[in-house]
């Protein structure tokens, strides 16, 4: 049976429970065998708004996978110059791995802008496009480009992102629970977040 690879971009500024319950979903329901995790250089409808920077965001993204073995994380996007377009990400794993079964993930914010990216319609044909909703908070499908098809997952609702995190840590707020206790630490030791403005 052929592989199946969920790829879950993101920022990671930082990665958080969130993005790991996620993946977990994603492993679960889906049946996937592994779920990648990239961080983007810099998201194109995000440009100029990430915090930490590329090596942080890198390292504290392997604190989150830790040592579970169902979890990765490439930097592949980090590698690439310029903005970070997932078509490219996935275009590199479609070649490497022509028989897999590439499953690309995305939570609701994020499908919610998938028409004003860059040749959706590819992506979809090279990938299978899932979004993880969270609980009853959806609003419904938006209008995604007519050669998109969009799968939808319920998963459960975990309700913080990466703006809280950033916000607790600028407010001197713990961070455990939010993060594991390895990014928490890594956020301390790195003064990371505390005095930036957003
Ligand atoms: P920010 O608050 O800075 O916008 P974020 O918490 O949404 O960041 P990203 O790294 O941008 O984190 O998210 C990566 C992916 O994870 C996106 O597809 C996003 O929709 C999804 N995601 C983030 N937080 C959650 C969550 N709590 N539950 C489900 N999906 C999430």
């Amino acid at each position: 049976m052929a592989e199946r690879l969920g790829l879950l971009g993101g920022t990671f500024d930082p990665p958080h429970v969130g993005h790991l319950f996620m993946a977990y979903t994603a492993l679960e329901e889906l049946g996937l065998e592994h779920v990648v995790l990239i961080p983007a250089r810099e998201q194109p409808l995000k440009a100029g708004r990430t915090t930490a920077g590329a090596e942080h965001r890198l390292a504290m993204t392997r604190l989150l996978a830790g040592a579970d073995r169902r979890l990765s994380v490439d930097p592949i996007e980090l590698e690439r110059g310029g903005l970070s377009y997932s078509i490219d990400t996935v275009r590199a794993y479609r070649a490497a791995r022509p028989t897999a079964q590439l499953v690309f993930l995305m939570g609701e914010d994020t499908a919610a802008t998938l028409p004003k990216w860059r040749e959706p319609g590819a992506l979809a044909s090279l990938a299978r496009l899932v979004v993880l909703t969270r609980g009853e908070a959806s609003g419904g499908a938006p209008a995604w480009p007519a050669d998109v098809t969009v799968e939808r997952v319920a998963t459960r609702r975990i309700d913080v992102s990466a703006t809280e995190v950033r916000a607790r840590v600028r407010a001197g707020l713990p961070l455990r629970g939010f993060v594991p206790d390895a990014v928490a630490d890594y956020i301390a030791a790195h003064d990371l977040y505390r005095t930036t403005t957003e």
